[in-house]
């Protein structure tokens, strides 16, 4: 078998259903095929955008009529769909990929 995502072959010790070389790979296959499907709704980007400008929690849920809580799970589903381990990680990967230029452009 080889990596999906890198194509090289994958060690038998993965397991025989494995489909990545590394969880790492595995990860980055998930961010590329999210952001290319545009997976991320637009609530988590705009969630991910606030935080980028320093707006705290209470804030984005005040500007967006939303609860604290919302908010949090807002970011913490964009960190998970993007395969990043922070919400910082999350933002630089929008920064990195245009995502806040795409999908919130006024
Ligand atoms: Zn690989």
């Amino acid at each position: 078998m080889m990596c999906r995502y890198c194509n090289h072959p994958i060690a038998e010790s993965r397991g025989p259903s494995a489909r990545y070389c590394s969880p790492a790979h595995r990860r980055k296959a998930q961010r590329q095929r999210n952001i290319e499907s545009g997976h991320l709704t637009v609530a988590e980007l705009s969630v991910l955008s606030m935080h980028s400008a320093g707006l705290t929690k209470p804030e984005i849920a005040q500007e967006l009529g939303i609860s604290a809580h919302t908010v949090r799970e807002h970011a913490d589903n964009a960190r998970a769909k993007l395969g990043a381990s922070t919400i910082a990680h999350a933002v630089a990967i929008c920064y990195q990929h245009g995502l806040f230029r795409t999908y919130l452009a006024a």
